[in-house]
């Protein structure tokens, strides 16, 4: 594991060393708050780092916690994706998740608390009269003609509310602290709306659900979360949230620190956009390989290590910036060229037949699963005199010089990767002309050893035994969008999906031992890329290219 324990300390560190020195805390308690509302992207996959990376370097706890509070765009599915996506990263939170849901009633009695001690009220404004009150940034706001009304009265029809006597829109408890203030987030904010909707875990109990301002920070001051860190664009609900703190009976008080959001380029992170793409099946689903989600990485072929080296490679900074996805290829190429086994996969396959069958002596071939890892082992591989390599190693243009075309050239050598050298001799074709089959012969006694005096092979490519090797479907990727920023084009973001991100490849030959590979394996097919199988594969089998061997990221 890589740490940040090397780096100079970013400003949330230096905030909790502060704090510990001076003895305000003692115990980090950190939360990550996801809203249930769609899955998790590789932005949320920093906050995670983040806020569990803290607990875990200061010896604190992080938790997980559903941030619940807006039943219609909410769904028991998407708890469930979120938890085994923090989960699957690696992440431990203590006890059981946590919900907003399970503090409504609390919630509930501090807002009553609030008007008790004439500081909130039943306001009858709908929501365009509201907007009208509640002024601009240049222009003060004014005074709603409900704000004095007593307490008594807005007890009154707030259990109204809460029981369902009360339509929707119809009424909202608002806190009652300045409508003239400069920030637009004191103006009497909304703590709690009418919403006739069965919430997924307190059915139809509430007809009331609270703001996210109303929520957030009680539930942190609930869960003694003295760390509450969250992104750049709450720093002006952070008055608010120590408003709160300040005026309510509550056990702690937490502190909100805002960092950087992150973003990458030629993609999108936000969960409404991905929603779309997802509704307008623009791709397969949440998961699709495609998508920055963290289960579409998973899918894709990128390992959880590789998402927290990557996340951990961030500055933790007080300005937003987007992240070249080049940055985040180069640790996904990092932890794969580690971890990955080796095997071949022809992906466009042409037959080669060995017209000298005597000087085959060997029927399979012995190769290592990593160059450099021997602890990874070893592979047999059937060999036969006949096997396929990759149409666009050979050629029958015998004019490109060896430093162009390091494969096989018709009356030429190459070596196979971990066998014999060959020599093209023939090719058949069709009546169309296309080649249909290469014969060629081996050079005997030459599988683990230097070519012989005299011939020189161009180069080494790869190949599989015909007679055993499984059919595949390749699924080979690109960017989703075709431009580092489809929110700054002209158009909607969606006119900028890339038409070639997957291309689908069928009758690709791989190596009979892959036919048993599951999810989460991760290959190398030599001279190829990087893949793992596919989830939805079951009959047939099917690899995700995660991503191409060259990098082009300078740090
Ligand atoms: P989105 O903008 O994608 O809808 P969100 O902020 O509404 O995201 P939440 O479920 O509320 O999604 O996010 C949970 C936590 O993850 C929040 O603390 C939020 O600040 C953080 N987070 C969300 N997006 C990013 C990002 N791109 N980079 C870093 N942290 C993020
Ligand atoms: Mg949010």
């Amino acid at each position: 594991m890589t740490t940040n324990l090397d780096k100079p300390p970013h400003f949330i560190q230096q905030i909790i060393n502060a704090d510990l020195a001076a003895n305000r805390v003692d115990k980090i308690i950190t939360r990550f708050p996801p809203e249930p509302n769609g899955f998790l992207h590789i932005g949320h996959a920093k906050s995670i780092c983040l806020n569990f990376g803290l607990a875990e370097q200061y010896g604190g706890i992080c938790n997980l916690r559903f941030d619940d509070t807006n039943p219609e765009k909410e769904d028991q599915a998407f708890v469930d994706a979120i938890t085994a996506d923090v989960k699957w990263l690696g992440f431990e939170w203590e006890g059981d998740a946590c919900y907003a849901s399970s503090y409504f009633t609390q919630l509930y009695e501090w807002a009553m608390y609030l008007v008790t001690k004439n500081k909130a009220y039943v306001c009858e404004l709908n929501a365009e009269q509201m907007r009208a009150y509640r002024g601009t940034l240049t222009e003060v706001g004014t005074d709603s003609p409900f704000r004095d009304r007593a307490a008594s009265e807005s007890l009154m029809l707030l259990d109204k509310m809460k029981i369902g006597e009360i339509d929707e829109g119809a009424m909202t408890l608002r806190a009652k602290i300045d409508m003239s203030s400069a920030n637009i987030n004191l103006r009497d904010p909304v703590l709690y709306r009418i919403k006739k909707i069965s919430h997924q875990r307190t059915g139809d109990t509430w007809n009331i659900y609270p703001s996210y301002d109303f929520a957030h920070g009680q539930e942190d001051a609930i869960e003694g979360v003295t760390h509450s860190i969250c992104t750049l664009e709450f720093a002006a609900n952070r008055p608010l949230y120590d408003w709160f703190v300040a005026h309510l009976p509550v056990p702690s008080e937490p502190k909100q620190y805002e960092f950087g959001r992150l973003n990458l380029n030629y993609t999108v992170t936000s969960k409404r956009k991905l929603k779309l793409l997802v509704d307008e099946k623009h791709v397969a689903g949440w998961d699709d390989p495609r998508m920055p989600t963290i289960s579409g990485l998973r899918r894709r072929g990128v390992s959880a290590q590789a998402i927290r080296n990557f996340c951990d490679s961030l500055a933790v900074a007080k300005t937003d910036g987007t992240v070249d996805v080049a940055q985040f290829e180069h640790f996904i190429r990092d932890d794969l060229n580690v971890n990955a086994k080796r095997a071949m996969c022809v992906i466009k396959p042409v037959l080669v037949r060995l017209t000298n069958t005597s000087d085959i002596t060997l029927s399979t071939i012995t190769a290592p699963n990593h160059p450099n890892n021997e602890l990874m082992g070893h592979r047999n591989i059937p060999f036969s005199e006949q096997i396929f390599i990759d149409r666009a190693d050979f050629t029958e243009d015998t004019s490109l010089s060896r430093k162009k075309f390091k494969r096989l050239v018709i009356g030429d050598y190459v070596r196979l990767r971990g066998g014999y050298i060959i020599r093209a001799d023939e090719v058949i074709k069709d009546n169309a002309g296309a080649i249909t089959e290469i014969l060629a012969s081996v050079v005997p006694n030459t599988v683990g050893k230097d070519a012989p005096e005299g011939i020189r092979p161009r180069g080494v490519i790869h190949w599989v035994d015909a007679k055993t090797a499984k059919n595949c479907r390749v699924n080979l990727y690109d960017r989703l969008f075709s431009v580092a920023d489809p929110d700054a084009g002209e158009g909607h973001f969606l006119e900028y999906l890339n038409p070639q991100s997957l291309i689908k490849v069928t009758g690709c030959k791989v190596e009979s031992d892959l036919a048993l590979a599951v999810p989460g394996d991760y290959y190398q097919f030599e001279r190829e890329g990087y893949f793992t199988r596919d989830i939805c594969s079951d009959d047939e089998l099917v690899f995700n290219c995660t991503i191409g061997l060259r990098d082009s990221w300078k740090a």
